[in-house]
């Protein structure tokens, strides 16, 4: 049964960040940079109700991430009930814990796709950037998907320290016999935005990258499909951020708060409910949250009367908030936007920044405990502050986070 109210469709997607738990520690990770704050995990159970709850409403398409999801040793059973339910399942993984026993048993209970992010062709580069050792284990993952008739479909973050080995990667990806490779720019959010001096490509860099992808386009055409997506700072103006807010995805992150994108938990002055409290139906089409930025009544000059309104709706309100620190703003991406400077000036110190000028940050529970830290002291720059949720506080068990 499909539920639609009020002019609102029913969610298409539904996400399920399922443990924020990650043996990697990428240094343009997309989760929130405060996820060691104190949480627990959904259970079994807790999550085999959103699912249902999702299906009802009439989404069809399940994305399972994390952190990385094969740290859940349930998941396994969310997937055959995912199956159940008649969802098309997305894997998306580092591949980290994916042996064989694993992907044969979530063949059978009914994952259709897998999605294996690889962060280099190199090693070094690879291992540096994740600050593990699993470059190899990645390549007999990506060897697993082919034996078991997935579809090959690789991911790879671009940024300032890869896409010099675009060449590289795409060559990996042809001989690995993908059939998709993302090559994703970095979007500047969460552990991007703390890095983006160190991970912001060049112009050149990118313009060489993209003549790179064309000609392996040219040579492979469907045998092998590239999607090349630019980083947004290098355009004028900004994307249909998640198709629209509380338009077509759901995001239901590890301890059952509901997003309407897997970053918008550091937006202030708003609640975002939880399913353990409300039901998913209710928060898609009742809260306060999910109907704050639909349409355009929220929109501000120069938005509100732009004849391209409806192209874009403004652009991501994430961006809008950390770049110019409210979210009922113009995209600063865009050059009608009074903040466009902003993004103008981070393009323009791509061009000279020295990698000794500020230290990378990786993904680690502990760094995240210490942002935490100094942002409750008041001791982060303004645009990093905004990465943290309202009151945030650390998680005090030092051993895992986010335990069920
Ligand atoms: S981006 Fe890297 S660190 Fe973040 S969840 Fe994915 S694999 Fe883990
Ligand atoms: S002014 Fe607003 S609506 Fe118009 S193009 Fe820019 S971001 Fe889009």
């Amino acid at each position: 049964m499909t539920i639609s109210r009020e002019g609102i469709d029913p969610p298409l997607w539904l996400l399920a960040e399922v443990t924020y738990r990650c043996p990697l520690h990428c240094v343009f990770c997309y989760n929130p940079v405060d996820y060691a704050k104190q949480h627990k995990e959904l259970t079994t159970d807790e999550w085999l109700s959103v699912l249902n709850q999702g299906r009802e409403m009439g989404a069809a398409q399940l994305g399972l991430s994390g952190g990385e999801p094969l740290l859940r040793d349930d998941l396994e059973v969310i997937v055959e009930e995912g199956r159940k339910l008649g969802y098309y399942i997305n894997l998306i993984t580092s591949g980290i814990g994916l042996s064989e026993t694993r992907i044969k048993d979530l063949k059978e209970a009914g994952v259709d796709h897998i999605q294996l992010s690889f962060q280099d062709s190199t090693r070094e580069m690879n291992d540096f950037l994740s600050s593990t050792k699993t470059f190899d284990l990645k390549n007999k993952v990506a060897r697993l998907i082919k034996k078991y008739e997935y579809p090959m479909v690789l991911n790879c973050v671009l940024h300032k320290l890869n896409i010099d080995h675009i060449e590289e990667i795409l060559s990996m990806a042809e001989s690995m016999g993908a059939e998709y490779v993302e090559l994703a720019n970095t979007q500047f959010y969460s552990w991007a935005s703390l890095n983006k001096k160190q991970l912001m490509p060049t112009k050149t860099q990118l313009e060489k990258a993209e003549f790179v992808t064309q000609k392996f386009r040219d040579r492979l055409g469907n045998k092998m499909k590239i999607y090349f997506v630019m980083p947004d700072y290098y355009s004028t103006r900004p994307k249909k951020c998640m198709n629209g807010w509380g338009n077509v995805f759901v995001t239901v992150q590890a301890d059952g708060t509901v997003l309407p994108c897997h970053v918008a938990s550091m937006l202030p002055n708003i609640e975002f409910e939880n399913i353990k409290s409300t039901s998913l139906e209710s928060i898609w089409y009742d809260s306060s949250s999910f109907n704050l930025f639909r349409g355009d009544s929220w929109m501000k000059e120069p938005c509100k009367t732009c004849p391209e309104k409806e192209k874009d709706l403004g652009g991501c309100r994430c961006q809008a908030y950390m770049l110019a620190g409210d979210p009922t703003l113009a995209d600063p991406v865009c050059d009608k936007s009074p903040h466009h400077h902003i993004v103008k000036q981070v393009v323009k110190d791509a061009e000279n920044f020295l990698p000794e000028e500020k230290p990378i940050i990786f993904r680690t529970d502990s760094e995240s405990r210490r942002l935490i830290t100094e942002k409750n002291a008041g001791s982060l720059d303004i645009e990093e502050s905004r990465l943290f949720e309202d009151n945030v506080v650390a998680s005090s068990d030092k051993s895992r986070v986010g335990s069920i």
